[in-house]
């Protein structure tokens, strides 16, 4: 019976370590919510390098209308230096004027579109940088994703060959009183002895009961949790 109770503590502890094993495996995490995030930096980014190429554009159009206008005034400006009508020339500085006005205006607007132009280009630097972090950190996390499932799902493989192994040198009905167990003490049947407490429910066990157990001729069960107890041979 005490070789019986000491292989059943060696299936709780590895019954223990698969369901440990199993929930490590569950939890990691494989990247999903990163991608995701890199996801929305990447169309942040797409929309910024947008916006500067439209600001980019707009400029262009400015600049070129101003070089328009400059030309005209030019021309206008000859005119009415040359011009030997008085009503001509009024016209035409008239004109020029107006040509003035809109240079002006045009050269102010250039001036806005080129702090805009700045700062577009700060916005898609900046999602740049994300872009790119994030870009590495989903690269180290996958890559940690497929080690420590690879380390799982061995160690499972593993735990599971030990387990048919204890199985296979246990007593059908002592194995199957553990599992009736197992299931209603949530996956631990089987405590273990430490300082004369219950590891299950950390109850102290009487020292009648410690000997009995010590002994291992008989099952002995926590009188608390009903988990049967075992002091673990090293
Ligand atoms: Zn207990």
């Amino acid at each position: 019976m005490k070789e019986q109770l000491q292989l059943l503590y060696q299936l709780q502890q590895v019954d223990t370590a698969s369901a440990q094993a199993t929930a490590a495996l569950k939890n990691l995490d494989d990247g999903t919510r990163l991608a995701a995030e890199l996801q929305a930096a990447r169309s942040a980014l797409e929309q910024a390098q947008e916006q500067l190429r439209n600001t980019e554009a707009t400029l262009r159009d400015k600049e070129l209308q101003l070089a328009g206008t400059e030309q005209d005034r030019a021309n206008k400006y000859q005119q009415a230096v040359n011009s030997r009508n008085a009503k001509e020339t009024e016209a035409l500085q008239k004109k020029v004027a107006e040509l003035d006005r809109l240079k002006d205006r045009l050269e102010n607007e250039i001036l806005e579109l080129l702090d805009e132009v700045e700062d577009c280009n700060q916005r898609v630097s900046q999602r740049q940088g994300q872009v790119s972090e994030l870009e590495d950190q989903l690269t180290a996390t996958q890559q940690t994703f497929a080690q420590e499932s690879e380390r799982l799902n061995k160690e499972l493989t593993e735990l599971h060959d030990r387990r048919q192994e204890l199985v296979s040198q246990l007593d059908a009905q002592l194995l199957n009183t553990y599992e009736q167990l197992r299931k209603r003490s949530d996956n631990l049947a089987v405590a273990a002895v430490v300082d004369g407490t219950c590891a299950g429910c950390h109850t102290k066990i009487p020292a009648a009961r410690l000997d009995a157990i010590r002994k291992g001729d008989s099952l002995v069960k926590c009188e608390i949790c009903h988990r049967i107890l075992v002091v673990p041979e090293q």
